[in-house]
């Protein structure tokens, strides 16, 4: 089969030819029909040799979808022919997170050599992919593959990042999402269907500002000092509850920190290599800072009923697999309208 994969550290991906992989007893293997590009394989592959522990070849893509294609042994409970979704953050199943469906933050996965697809184990960008455990499967339904394959991470992420902000996102607050790509253009959206806040997208680049706007966020701003003027009018000088910064980087994490209100959620959930000050006289007043990683199991299915509500849907870019390595260079580039997704 064809498959996009990481070979040499530093190269850009290649289109290969690889065996057919074959379920083992417990795992399922599907015919993928989806596989998004994330910001996040960029990041793996911009690291140093010292600093990869993903293996090599790695086959790309955490976002994947596909149909049911064969069941190892003893697997029950799903079907061949299903269309799903991949849960895509595995645990070990057992541990006192993975029981909370919490399988991100799974405490034995890293002992016991389990890494998610595209991040360790072989991905999505692939005509066929084994997935370890039925219970990472989400039906699909009638939703399409190719246009919610992201919501398996660009979607659960930013749903799982603002969820524990909710009780903060009352009338008349203001939320900033900073970074309206992949991630931060489906966080808008999820936070107009549920939250009543005023949703403020910042951004470096104009088009990805336009989108913002498209896709729902009240006011879009440039990422710089003037924003934040802007975001204190629009709270009536508060600043802003929650600030969901999607890059990660010191300037943007600088930012959000003067925007910030008291009391006020600051979310780190892009992967950049920034950091903040913590003391007693950094920050707002009873202000958190959280770095939440993916999402749980039961977000997935409530991500995927938002989008089956017409509410939340992803803008994509589709490359067939053999154009794959072109999707990687337009997210490097920055020049991707919303997702780029990989149909094999
Ligand atoms: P993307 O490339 O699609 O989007 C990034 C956006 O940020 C772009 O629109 C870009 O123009 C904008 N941007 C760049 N610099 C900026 C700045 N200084 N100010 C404002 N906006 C700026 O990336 P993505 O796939 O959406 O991923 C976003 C980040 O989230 C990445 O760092 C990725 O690794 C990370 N990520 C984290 C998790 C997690 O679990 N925490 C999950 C997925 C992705
Ligand atoms: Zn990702
Ligand atoms: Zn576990």
């Amino acid at each position: 089969m064809k498959a996009l994969q990481y070979r040499t550290i530093g190269a850009a991906p290649e289109v290969v030819e690889i065996e057919t992989p074959e379920p083992g007893p417990g795992q399922v293997r599907l015919r993928v029909t989806a596989a998004g590009a994330c910001h996040s394989d960029a990041f793996v592959m911009s690291l140093p040799e010292e600093a990869y522990v993903y293996g090599l070849p790695l086959t790309l893509g955490h976002e994947g979808a596909g149909v049911v294609d064969k069941l190892g042994d003893g697997v029950k409970g799903v079907e061949v022919g299903t269309s799903v979704a991949v849960y895509g953050p595995w645990g070990c199943g057992h541990c006192y997170q993975c029981a909370q469906g919490r399988e991100n933050y799974c405490a034995r996965a890293g002992e016991l050599g389990i890494a998610p697809p595209g991040l360790g184990s072989p991905g999505a960008m692939a005509e066929y992919m084994i997935v370890d455990d039925p219970r990472h499967l989400v039906p699909l339904g009638d939703l399409d593959p190719v246009a919610n394959v992201s919501l398996t991470d660009a979607g659960l992420t930013p749903y799982h990042a603002i969820k524990a902000s909710l009780p903060k996102l009352v009338p008349g607050s203001v939320a900033v999402a900073i970074g309206a790509g992949g991630l931060g253009h489906v966080g808008i959206q999820i936070l107009r269907a549920v939250t009543s806040a005023t949703v403020v997208a910042l951004d470096v680049n104009e088009e990805k500002l336009a989108l913002a706007t498209e896709v729902g966020a009240h006011h879009a701003f440039l990422s710089d000092d003037g924003a934040v003027d802007e975001v204190r009018r629009l709270s009536g000088g508060r600043g802003a509850i929650a600030v969901l910064d999607f890059v990660g980087i010191q300037p943007t994490m600088d930012l959000g920190s003067k925007m910030l209100a008291v009391g006020g959620d600051h979310v780190m959930v892009g992967v950049g290599s920034g950091s903040l000050p913590a003391g007693f006289l950094d920050r707002p007043w009873e202000s958190s800072v959280r770095a939440p990683y993916w999402g749980y199991r039961s977000e997935l299915f409530e991500v995927l009923d938002l989008a089956r509500a017409g509410v939340i849907s992803v803008e994509t870019e589709v490359f067939s697999l053999d154009d794959a390595p072109k999707a990687y260079e337009k997210l490097h580039a920055g020049t991707l309208r919303g997702r780029a997704v990989v149909v094999p």
